[in-house]
């Protein structure tokens, strides 16, 4: 199988409560949404593959990319984009020699059903002043997506809602209890350099049914990838 991915690198999780560990990351293009603080390039012609310091053409082939998750001494490895999920029968086709980390904007429920047998999902849960279209609509696929990968004693599933300085406090914590069941815990995540305040305040009340932590973009701050 072939896909189109942007770069190939390994470091820390920056994010969420795996934060720290040692992963290979696969960065797809392209995605389904377009948030207003989205900081990632969603195309690109060539793959920049920094663990074998090779630039190749896209797309690129899976056998490629097995061959480095075989060899890759990491902790997981963490399908990120862009958006994974569009690369769905992709990540389905490769064999898992360490566990499988889905980073997702969670709004594909059919190709959510596809990777069930991921060890680990940072599913996230969006928020409507990312700015994006028919967000009610949005939102009822998470809930689907939710439900689809949901936290089991196999899977480890965390809900990652990202804050701007200023939400709607009542339609997140609502939407947060819609998925409550599904999840392990939910990370409050700051956009990068934004006001906390509003969100220590919604990390109390969502407290009261579920763990919930505020956990930033670490990798940021150690200025790294
Ligand atoms: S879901 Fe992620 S990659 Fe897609 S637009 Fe939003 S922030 Fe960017």
């Amino acid at each position: 199988m072939i896909a189109r991915i942007s770069e190939i690198f390994e470091s820390i999780q920056g994010e969420g409560i795996l934060v720290g560990t040692l992963q290979l990351f696969i960065r797809f293009c392209g995605c389904n949404l377009n948030c207003n603080y989205c900081d990632t390039p969603k195309e690109s012609d060539f793959c920049k593959d920094y663990v074998s310091g090779k630039v190749l053409k896209n797309p690129v082939e899976s056998e490629y990319i097995q061959r480095l998750i075989d060899s890759s001494k990491t902790h997981s490895v963490s399908f990120t984009g862009g958006e994974p999920l569009l690369h769905a029968d992709f990540i389905k086709s490769l064999k898992k020699s360490k566990p499988f980390y889905l980073e997702t904007n969670m709004t594909l429920p059919e190709s959510a059903k596809k990777l069930r047998f991921v060890d680990f999902v940072a599913g996230d849960l969006k928020v409507r002043e990312a700015g994006i279209e028919r967000y009610e609509e949005v939102l009822e696929r998470t809930f689907r997506c939710f439900r689809i990968l949901r936290n089991t004693k196999k899977r480890l599933t965390f809900c990652k809602i990202v804050l701007p300085s200023k939400f709607n406090e009542d339609e997140v914590y609502n939407s947060a209890i819609q998925i409550k069941n599904y999840v392990k815990c939910f990370v409050l995540q700051p956009v990068f350099g934004s006001d906390t305040e509003n969100i220590f305040k919604l990390q109390r009340r969502m407290i009261e049914f579920s763990d919930t932590r505020v956990i930033p973009q670490v990798h940021k701050y150690l200025g790294v990838r």
